[in-house]
């Protein structure tokens, strides 16, 4: 056979019960879930930010980096609800290359998936209590989402597993927001199935059990550009593309539909400061179009406290990606204020 089986990992049970959440942060998700929700459901008008690095690969400087976002957070939280990106698992086009925390806990060092699962819990526990914000993450492996669905307040599925069974089985169970990415190629309905097939009750087997789901209310739209035939990125944030969008996603066929727009991957084609003029024209458009006010919910931003990318090596600079390169601190603190100036 060529799988090598290894150890058993812990239960996610048994990993909770080791490095449990205290009871003033999971009152403290309770609460913020519920202020998000209520943006999901059109109850709040308040602004989602889904800002952070493309990867969380260091407690450290993720740790920092969402404490500076909570200082931000206080001065905009009257119109702005700032959730951090802290991405513990990363997809990769052709298989090679850093597959985030959970594979790697240490970037320069060989995959050990048991230190992977605890890191995370640790990071994102520690993020938590240190900032008092409640994250997101990304989706990519179902199963492995139990590991960490009392901490998350927000889970994307991205644009190389949204066609998938399991992800839109596993999102129709869960009780908080999803967002389905379009897939690479930009078809939409692949997006909206996705999203429809979320907020449908089903049932099915998830980690070994026989499981019933009452479906996703708050499943929605993130649009993070595409890739064509010839390997070339384009946007598709802008108002034409956004409209038609708007007019395919029917309220009479879809519970809360609601967008968020990814400004980074190939909107900007991962030219990271095109983020800031494309988070711009979104705002101007919500402006401009009361439709778009009401459907658009949110941005995702790629950010860190460096900007750029490095390659992994010996001697990294703290606090800057390793993986999609992302907006810098100062950068980052200017666009939110602006972004909470245009959402008068
Ligand atoms: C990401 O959010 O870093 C990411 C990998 O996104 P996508 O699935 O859109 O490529
Ligand atoms: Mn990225």
């Amino acid at each position: 056979m060529s799988m090598t089986i290894h150890n058993r990992l812990p239960e996610p049970e048994i990993l909770k019960m080791e490095y449990p959440i205290a009871p003033d942060l999971a009152e403290m998700k309770r609460a913020r879930d519920a202020q998000i929700r209520e943006v999901f459901t059109g109850a709040s008008d308040k602004f989602l930010v889904i800002i952070g690095p493309c990867s969380a690969d260091n407690e450290d400087s993720v740790c920092e980096y969402v404490s500076r976002l909570a200082k931000v957070s206080e001065a905009v939280g009257d119109r702005l609800i700032l959730i951090p990106r802290i991405y513990t698992n990363k997809p990769r086009t052709t298989g090679a290359g850093y597959k985030g925390m959970l594979h790697q806990p240490d970037p320069t060092r060989a995959p050990d998936l048991y230190r992977g699962i605890v890191s995370i819990r640790k990071m994102h526990i520690r993020a938590m209590g240190e900032s008092g914000l409640t994250a997101a993450d990304e989706m990519l492996y179902p199963e492995n989402r139990s590991y960490l669905d009392d901490i998350l307040s927000y889970e994307a599925i991205g644009a190389r597993s949204v066609e998938n069974q399991q992800h839109r089985l596993t999102a129709s169970g869960m009780d908080i927001p999803v967002g389905m990415k379009n897939p690479t190629s930009g078809d939409m309905s692949v997006m909206l199935n996705a999203v429809r097939a979320a907020q449908n009750p089903t049932s099915f087997i998830y980690r070994g059990y026989n499981v019933s789901t009452s479906g996703n209310p708050l499943a929605h739209c993130i649009l993070r550009g595409f890739v064509n035939s010839r390997g070339e990125c384009h946007p598709n944030y802008h108002y034409e593309d956004m409209m038609q969008l708007i007019r395919d996603y029917r309220p009479d066929s879809f519970e809360n539909p609601a967008v968020i727009v990814d400004t980074n991957h190939s909107n900007s084609n991962k030219q990271y400061r095109e983020q800031i003029r494309i988070a711009k024209e979104i705002l101007h458009n919500r402006q401009h179009n009361k439709d778009m006010r009401r459907m658009v919910k949110g941005l995702m931003i790629e950010s860190y406290l460096e900007e750029g990318c490095q390659p992994i090596g010996e001697h990294m600079i703290y606090g800057k990606s390793i993986t999609d390169p992302c907006l810098g601190w100062e950068d980052t603190r200017r666009l939110i204020d602006t972004i909470a100036e245009m959402c008068v």
